[in-house]
């Protein structure tokens, strides 16, 4: 296979380009000697080609996993969160190399590739500190005579499972808490993007992790594989962020064997404007909820609901900014917005521009396919655009803006609530009691007041409803991997 090397040419690149699976501390192919290709979106050439695992290699890296899990959990929560912190420091010394790598194997501009590798290494240095904050308690029982012990033991060998969107952060999201809380790992990255999981893991092996605690098995055959997994009774939880569909399957397999389970599953976040929003505050909040990551985002906002008073100003302010953004590939001087992941995602994003148009809505800017090689969209502002629209019913996870107007904010509210997702929203407007009366109303499990992004990795992330379960981030995050004791003692 054709593989393009000269883009991947420092130590640790290279390294990761080999693209052998991670397990139990050692770097080997897959059993079957079959490999698979990962493609660069923003030219469909081929980067490298990858260890495709099957079945067997999936449950060997359990099998190693199981073997480092003692060890691991007695392992003391300094000495795991010295770990994570010498990753974190080894991410922050890398940062360009991996910016360049998740902009080759996702797409991305190359600045939201370094801002996605910061955002991902402070989930190591968040953990890093989390480590020695698996805080139990101890109780007098109201009925005297016994002291209630309440003490945090790791929930065990945790299969973690992440999407293509953000390479470095969705798996350094789950193995920052999994380690700090003493969990030996396998991780089971996208195909589209698992350059970027391997490079993570050779950092955190050169950081200290000992063989067997993180393993990565990259597959083309995810279904059988992370099944396999699961059904492994020495597997005691998945962690799993992509589709709510998937996350779904996932949840039923999990079932079989009661595994303790989070799920950050899909979105279909509201932005809302109300009359009294600063619209230069709303409009770049609006640009970046929208398309960072080129809208492939689950916190991305889909919807726009705008007050009907303000609505022509929005949209005419909305629609020269997003005309401004200069969208093509990746890693060119100056790039905003990248390719999309692949043919299909951007065909159905398009395609929903497609249907809004047909279904009455308005294209202020934008709406077309672009570049002669790659997945591009151009950033697409659509108003007056009907509920019955797809724009408004799906997860675009694309650079396209449907609009709608209200005039009441309770009828805003009720549209917002009106889908099974339940992940972001977000809120305009000058009153703080009434954006805050706004977001109490709102079924999600985040919401961002005059502002376009909320992720924080000190911040409880995760969604409500179809969204998901558990939450990443915060303390919140390293509880996922704990199981509590309680000892009943008297002395
Ligand atoms: P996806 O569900 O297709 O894939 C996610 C992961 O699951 C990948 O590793 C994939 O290989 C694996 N997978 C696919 N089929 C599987 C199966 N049958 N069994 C086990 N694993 C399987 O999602 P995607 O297209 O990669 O990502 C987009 C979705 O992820 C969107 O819906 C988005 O909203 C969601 N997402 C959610 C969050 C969150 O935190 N809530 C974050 C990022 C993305």
């Amino acid at each position: 296979m054709a593989v393009l090397t000269t883009a991947l040419d420092t130590p640790l690149l290279a390294r990761a380009a080999a693209g052998r699976l991670l397990v139990g501390g050692e770097w080997r192919e897959a059993s079957s000697g079959e490999r698979f290709a990962v493609v660069d979106p923003g030219n469909g050439a081929v980067l490298a080609d990858v260890a495709d695992a099957t079945v067997d290699d999936g449950l060997a890296a359990v099998a190693a996993a199981d073997a480092a899990a003692d060890a691991w959990a007695a392992t003391a929560p300094r000495e795991r969160g010295e770990v994570l912190r010498r990753a974190f420091d080894l991410m922050t010394a890398h940062r360009d190399e991996l910016a360049r790598l998740i902009t080759l194997e996702n797409g991305k501009a190359l600045t939201e590739a370094r801002a996605e590798v910061g955002y991902a290494a402070e989930f190591l240095r968040w953990y890093s500190e989390e480590a020695v904050r698996a805080d139990g308690r101890a109780t007098t029982s109201p009925a005297g005579g016994s002291t209630i012990l309440t003490r945090m033991a790791p929930v065990g060998l945790s299969v973690l499972v992440t999407p293509w969107n953000f390479p470095a952060a969705m798996a350094t999201r789950k193995l920052g808490p999994a380690l700090a809380a003493g969990c030996a790992t396998v991780l089971k990255p996208a195909a589209e993007t698992p350059l970027t999981a391997l490079a993570l893991a050779d950092l955190l092996t050169t950081a200290g992790a000992p063989p067997g605690v993180v393993n990565v098995v990259p597959t083309r055959a995810a279904g059988p594989v992370v099944r396999a997994m699961l059904a492994d009774p020495r597997a005691r939880k998945v962690s799993f962020t992509g589709s709510t569909q998937v996350g779904q399957l996932l949840l039923r397999q999990a079932a079989d064997r009661v595994l303790r389970v989070s799920m950050e599953l899909g979105g279909n976040a509201p932005f809302i404007v109300l009359a009294d929003a600063d619209l230069d505050v709303a409009v770049a909040s609006a640009l970046v909820a929208k398309l960072r990551n080129g809208g492939q985002s689950c916190v991305a906002a889909n919807r726009f609901y705008v007050h009907a008073r303000v609505a022509e100003e929005f949209c005419a302010r909305m629609g020269a900014a997003m005309a401004r953004v200069r969208t093509g590939y990746g890693l060119d001087d100056g790039v905003e917005v990248g390719a999309m992941i692949n043919e299909r995602a951007r065909d159905k994003a398009h395609g929903i521009v497609v249907d809004a148009v047909e279904a009455g809505a308005r294209v202020v800017t934008g709406g077309r396919v672009i570049g002669s090689s790659g997945f591009f969209l151009e950033p697409t502002l659509l108003a007056d655009t009907p509920h019955t629209a797809r724009a408004f019913r799906e997860e675009i996870f694309g650079p396209v803006a449907p609009v709608a107007t209200f005039t009441d904010p309770d009828e805003a509210v009720a549209w917002a609530n009106g889908t099974d997702a339940g992940l972001a929203a977000f809120v305009q407007s000058r009153d703080l009691s009434t954006a805050l009366a706004v977001a109490d109303a709102l079924e999600a499990g985040m919401v961002g007041i005059n502002r376009g992004v909320v992720s924080d990795p000190a911040a409880p992330f995760g969604g409500w409803k179809h969204s998901g379960l558990g939450r990443e981030g915060g303390h919140e995050g390293l509880l996922e991997y704990l199981e509590p004791k309680y000892v009943a003692v008297s002395w």
